[in-house]
């Protein structure tokens, strides 16, 4: 039995936080693990933006909603869902991702919490468990999966490392570079090839 793990953003929809910086018009709100590798002083930072600004769980949200997945995102999901297993798994918050998730059909996401007060405010954030992708795939080979991997970044690398195949979608050239043992690819119909490639099924 095959299962596929797929990164959501940029793989499936575009960079949140990118996007919620270009519809509030905060640039400080761009920085990503690029800029600040340090996970925890980066969504601190994030945070106190947003509550600087006034803007809380209600309004982002209704920034996120104005965004589309990626061109041919939910095409792809479809064609995906009825050939395999498919679980998303992403580093965003439940709260940022269901606008998306209902844009999609509603795939299995497994991904963070925010922690919000009465006013709105987001006041902090949970990971479900550290590394969660590595651990994830981990416990889909413990189940007795064959596990086919996607992903964009350095966040990805390790469940692709952990997966039976793992592909880079269009990931940076230096992520490319860096990890030439996974085939990469550029758009849906190259990674449907890829999947069809791995898969014994087809
Ligand atoms: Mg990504």
């Amino acid at each position: 039995m095959e299962i596929v793990c797929l990164d959501l953003e940029g793989v499936l929809i575009p960079e949140i936080w990118i996007g919620v910086a270009e519809k509030t018009g905060i640039d400080a709100l761009r920085d990503t693990t690029r800029d600040i590798p340090d996970y925890d002083e980066l969504m601190q930072q994030r945070l106190r933006i947003m509550d600087e600004n006034g803007l809380g769980l209600p309004i982002i949200q209704e920034v996120i909603d104005s965004l589309d997945p990626l061109e041919g995102a939910p095409e792809f999901m479809a064609w995906l869902r009825a050939h395999f297993q498919v679980v998303i798994l992403s580093d965003t918050f439940y709260e940022f991702g269901e606008s998306f998730m209902r844009k999609l059909d509603w795939p299995t996401l497994f991904c963070h919490r925010l922690e919000t007060n009465a006013e709105g405010k987001i006041v902090n954030y949970h990971l479900r468990i550290k590394d969660h992708k590595r651990e994830a795939v981990k416990s889909l080979h413990d189940l007795n999966f064959t596990v086919f991997a996607a992903g964009d970044s350095y966040n990805d690398t390790s469940m692709l490392n952990e997966a039976d195949q793992g592909i880079l979608f269009k990931a940076p050239g230096h992520v490319i570079e860096e990890f030439p043992q996974f085939p990469s690819v550029n758009s849906y119909a190259e990674l449907r090839a890829e999947l069809e490639k791995a898969s014994p099924r087809f």
